[in-house]
């Protein structure tokens, strides 16, 4: 193939720009050219209460049928949320993503359809897509494993390369005319007990990344475990129960792997574990079939005979009525249930029935969203409503920062680092204005390389 001098593709942020959810970009070129191709980098939601939010269910600012391609980083709903719609919406292009990444989106999108129903009843709105978008959205499915290489329309290559940052989880590097650029999706924070380290990005000529922690660092890895285990202790003594409200994917699968080694070498006395929610069972269902992904610690561990993520009286409770059972058993127990930030799931009936009792314990491992019910108790409510009914809170709450599956400020700056000598233009994206900001300045003075924060819509004409 001959390419001229000068090959102009532009870059488009229609989402995930001044705000961590909704990421949407799309790439397309070169200009003019009849090979020309038009691809789209996820498809999120914004992510607030309500899956009918009036942008949510906005037009695309671009036509969904004249869309080649649209690839999937991974499998977050702010990063796969608006597919069904997109497709409805007249796309019938090829989708892309790992064989995880593609497993766990069969499985969010599904389960989110409830909800999205629900709400939109509430609101008086048609849903933002239905059971048959789902379906025809997953027809469209290719899965390409990390590292082989695929030639698009019109020369461009592209490639995955690990994230690190839940099961599935890609960097996409599309290559044209010996020129190279980079959308990194959420990175890791490696290392992570199950996952690989993100990989290291050498020679990338343009990056597209995520600053959700730009402007803050996390706490140790050690002093998180060492928090859990305490607090552990503490519900075995008081012979209470704690509750840990939990995200289906990863967070959860990390709690597992780290009872299951704690409780193995005696660290803890063993307890009855109860994981209470479907959604998150279905996604260790996942992780179970998918040991290739895991890091070469956890490979090992299996090859050795270990169920990673099962232990001597861990439950899974699929039906209603197992969900129901669980307050009718003994204490001391964890329960482990949705959703993350106590909007509906099962841990609201949990909630209702453990935080009046002084012995329990409610433990947050996750970001907990301003006005959220999870974030009222975070910040010390003594008492809350929960169906209706006026809940005291006496049960002692906790929380543990240190769980992020996201990079640091850190842990970005030295990602860019490995690439600052090819590096032309950084776009840092996927963040709150202030951490992006914090982040951009950072990667300026620190690191020497261009870096701006794009604006939601901006558009850029970028060299190849
Ligand atoms: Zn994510």
């Amino acid at each position: 193939m001959v390419h001229n001098d000068k090959n102009i593709f532009i870059l488009t942020f229609h989402g995930g720009a001044g705000t961590v959810t909704g990421a949407n970009f799309l790439f397309e070129g070169p200009k003019g050219s009849q090979q020309s191709i038009r691809i789209l980098v996820d498809c999120g939601i914004q992510q607030s209460f309500k899956f009918c939010d009036d942008c949510n269910l906005d037009t695309f600012p671009y036509d969904p049928s004249t869309i080649d391609i649209l690839f999937i980083t991974h499998a977050h709903l702010d990063h796969i949320g608006r597919i069904p719609k997109l497709v409805r919406d007249g796309f019938h292009g090829i989708i892309y993503s790992t064989p995880g990444t593609f497993e766990i989106t069969a499985v969010m999108l599904e389960d989110s359809l409830g909800i999205l129903t629900r709400e939109a009843a509430q609101c008086g709105v048609s849903p933002l897509y239905s059971k048959e978008d789902v379906e025809e959205a997953l027809s469209l499915w290719k899965t390409i494993s990390y590292h082989n290489s695929v030639n698009l329309k019109g020369g461009v290559v592209f490639n995955f390369k690990d994230a690190g940052h839940i099961l599935g989880s890609a960097m996409i590097e599309l290559t044209y005319n010996d020129k190279k650029i980079v959308f990194t999706g959420d990175l890791g924070n490696s290392p992570t007990p199950l996952l690989r380290d993100t990989e290291i990005i050498e020679d990338a000529d343009y990056l597209v990344m995520e600053s959700v922690y730009g402007d803050r660092n996390h706490e140790p890895a050690e002093e998180r475990t060492r928090l859990f285990q305490t607090v552990i202790e503490d519900t075995v003594a008081r012979k209470g129960v704690l509750l840990i409200p939990a995200f289906s994917i990863e967070r959860t699968q990390i709690l597992l792997y780290e009872l299951n080694t704690m409780i193995e070498q005696g660290r803890v006395k063993s307890l009855p574990v109860y994981l209470d929610s479907p959604l998150a069972i279905a996604v260790t269902d996942i992780y179970n079939s998918r040991i290739q992904n895991f890091n070469l610690k956890v490979q090992e561990e299996i090859k050795k005979g270990d169920d990673v993520f099962d232990f001597p009286q861990l439950k899974f409770t699929y039906t209603t009525e197992e969900s129901r059972a669980i307050a009718r058993t003994a204490n001391p127990k964890i329960i482990i249930a949705g959703s993350g930030m106590s909007h509906g799931g099962r841990i609201i009936r949990h909630e209702k029935k453990y935080l009046p009792d002084p012995n329990s314990t409610l433990l947050f491992v996750g970001y907990q969203a301003a006005g959220s019910l999870g974030r009222r108790l975070q910040d010390g409510a003594k008492k809350v409503t929960i169906y209706d009914e006026t809940i005291p809170v006496r049960a002692r709450i906790e929380t543990i920062r240190g769980y992020s599956a996201h990079k640091d400020s850190d842990g970005l700056v030295s990602f860019v680092e490995s690439t600052s000598k090819t590096v032309k233009q950084i776009f840092v994206a996927m963040g709150e204005p202030k951490a992006s900001l914090f982040l951009v300045q950072r990667l300026r003075d620190y690191v020497g390389v261009n870096a701006i924060a794009p604006k939601q819509g901006e558009r850029f004409e970028l060299e190849f």
